[in-house]
């Protein structure tokens, strides 16, 4: 069983972010087609906010990227994705491989609640069969936990239960967790959807301070958060009866205030 292979944590430095590329990329559910032939260059080491209305496959995308897709009975995927010009679907590739290089978060705060601070970090590594010594693990938990901007709230807590600290808080764990394995791009699934205004800045400051580390891919509803935090947007569009697309593409600035298209300009301003 290749997927359960124990790999070791220390081949990676923890600042090496890697590029991502989308092509072609279609998807299905039971034979319902809900992606068609999406491709997006996610360059190393930037934020790429993908925006549109409910429905119209963002998440899907996002789970299309680490081959999150295919744990979903009835769900089908073409196209590739390329990792550093590695295709992540190879069949020779390793699963974990894929899911530990790049890492999720979601849109509801998931820590284990009763497992403690250091152990949900720890969780990381061994969803995805990372071995680490004791040593390592209290080096990949304060570095996590600080990448995550949560160590000084936490250092003297950590044995704590994950589920008796704030909502914010709880997500910036889940960051760690998913930081834990030091992974080179990281997706993001509306993390701050479920968060309140303050706790929602502090996730922005931590995707402000792992920009350049990491390559960040985040879905948001929230228009504000993507001209804050994204370098570049995808917006994304289901129009009646068709599989979700990619309408247009390009740098923030850009997309906000002289976009090409006029359904992305009615968009990014509220329109609908
Ligand atoms: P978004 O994230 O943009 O709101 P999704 O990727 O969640 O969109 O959904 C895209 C389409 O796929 C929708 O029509 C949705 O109903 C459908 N879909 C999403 N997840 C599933 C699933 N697990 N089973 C069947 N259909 C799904
Ligand atoms: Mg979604």
């Amino acid at each position: 069983m290749t997927d359960t292979a124990v790999l070791p944590v220390t081949d990676a430095p923890a600042t090496v972010p890697a590029a991502l590329e989308a092509r072609a990329v279609s998807a299905w559910f039971g034979g319902h087609q809900v992606l068609s032939r999406v491709s997006l260059t996610m360059p190393a080491g930037r934020v790429t906010a993908l925006i549109g209305p409910s429905g119209c496959g963002k998440s899907t995308f996002l789970r299309t990227l680490n081959r999150m897709h295919e744990l979903i009975p009835g769900a089908a995927f073409g196209g590739e994705v390329l990792f550093e010009g590695e295709d992540v679907y190879a069949p020779e590739r390793r699963l974990t491989d894929a899911r530990r290089r790049i890492g999720m978060v979601f849109q509801k705060p998931n820590p284990f609640p009763a497992m403690s601070i250091y152990d949900n970090v720890v969780a990381g590594l061994k969803l995805t069969g990372v071995r680490a010594s004791r040593r390592e693990k209290d080096e990949l938990v304060e570095e996590s936990l600080t990448r995550a901007g949560l160590w000084k709230e936490v250092r003297d807590r950590l044995r704590r239960p994950g589920g008796a600290l704030s909502g914010g808080q709880q997500q910036r764990l889940c960051i760690a967790r998913a930081l834990a394995v030091r992974p080179r791009v990281l997706l993001m699934d509306e993390p701050c959807s479920a968060l309140d205004p303050t706790s929602t800045r502090r996730v922005e400051e931590t995707i402000q301070d792992l920009r350049d580390q990491i390559t960040i891919v985040i879905v948001t509803h929230n228009m504000q958060q993507a001209a804050r935090v994204s370098d570049q947007c995808a917006f994304f569009l289901a129009e009646q009866g068709t599989p979700g697309g990619i309408v247009e593409h390009g740098p923030t600035e850009q997309m906000f205030n002289s976009p090409a298209d006029e359904r992305t300009a009615d968009y990014v301003a509220g329109r609908f």
